[in-house]
């Protein structure tokens, strides 16, 4: 059975000019319909579901549009959207969907930029963070976008119901990650690694948890590792299917959330090609 994308077309509302802009999603959005998935649309996410990760002093601050910086502005309404994105990775988690939504989430941390780094990377709430506090369980969750999620680490770092395990280039933004600590496995990778290698990588990381502790699999899946895009493993099409099988492999309920990837067409097909390797080896 193919799986559900939670999508909203309100996500397209913000950021016209950012490179974090609607065309990716919308673009994506449009090569998944006319490959035949069927959409769900997500409600946004409450206060008590947003304080179970953030501060109550960051949420006022994203809420009043008072958390700008030089890559993540404050847009009008942007907690609109940005609760509408929780509540995307909220409704994904509950049918292991995929969140077709953006603001992305895995840079901000309980209380905006983490982990030392002073901007948030396009990211206000911590979508996948919050999806899987809300479900109670014992979770791995697999970063695949090129960049580290240094908020996702940071909430879960010495959390003993999740492992967090990235793969990402370095050097490039944040510049965390490069090193594992305690359950959050991180591999620092050069630009354009390759297919290949990222995927030996991935088998690697993956053999260093212990699978029969967890219940669920939760996957920041970004696909700005493709090949040309800002943060290049070298990856192609193809290798998202085998990223998405080895996900299957797994035996685990999963559910994914869109974090990066910029060139809206390949984004949808980097999406497909993920979906299939996923599906076809459940
Ligand atoms: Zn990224």
């Amino acid at each position: 059975m193919k799986t559900k994308i939670v999508y909203s077309e309100k996500c397209l509302g913000y950021g016209t000019w950012h490179v974090e802009g609607p065309q990716r999603v919308k673009a994506a959005h449009e090569v998944l319909q006319a490959k035949g998935y069927e959409f769900m649309e997500p409600t946004p996410a409450n206060d008590e579901e947003l304080l179970t990760i953030h501060d109550a002093d960051y949420l006022f601050n994203v809420k009043k549009g008072l958390v700008e910086d030089s890559d993540t502005p404050a847009y009008d309404n942007i907690y609109q959207f940005a609760r509408l994105s929780v509540g995307g990775a909220l409704l994904a988690s509950k049918i292991n969907g995929f969140s077709l939504m953006r603001p992305p989430g895995h840079h901000v941390g309980r209380n905006g930029a983490a982990l030392g780094v002073y901007t948030r990377g396009f990211c206000y709430l911590n979508n996948i963070a919050i999806a899987v506090k809300e479900s109670g369980k014992h979770t791995l969750i697999l970063d695949i976008d090129g960049h580290h999620g240094n908020g996702t680490q940071e909430i879960f770092q010495g959390d003993e119901k999740v492992v967090y395990v990235s793969l990402h280039q370095s050097p490039n933004y944040p510049g965390t990650g490069n090193f594992t600590e305690g359950n959050c496995i991180n591999f620092a990778l050069p630009a354009n690694y390759g297919g290949k290698r990222y995927l030996e990588t991935l088998d690697k990381a993956l053999g260093m948890v212990d699978l029969a502790k967890f219940e669920a699999v939760a996957v920041s899946a970004g696909f700005d590792t493709h090949q040309g895009d800002l943060a290049t493993l070298g990856l192609v099409e193809q290798d998202y299917f085998e990223i998405g099988k080895r996900v299957a492999l797994l035996k685990k309920p999963a559910f994914f959330v869109l974090e990066g990837g910029y060139v809206g067409e390949k984004v949808g097909l980097d999406i497909d090609s993920f979906l299939r390797g996923y599906e076809e080896n459940l």
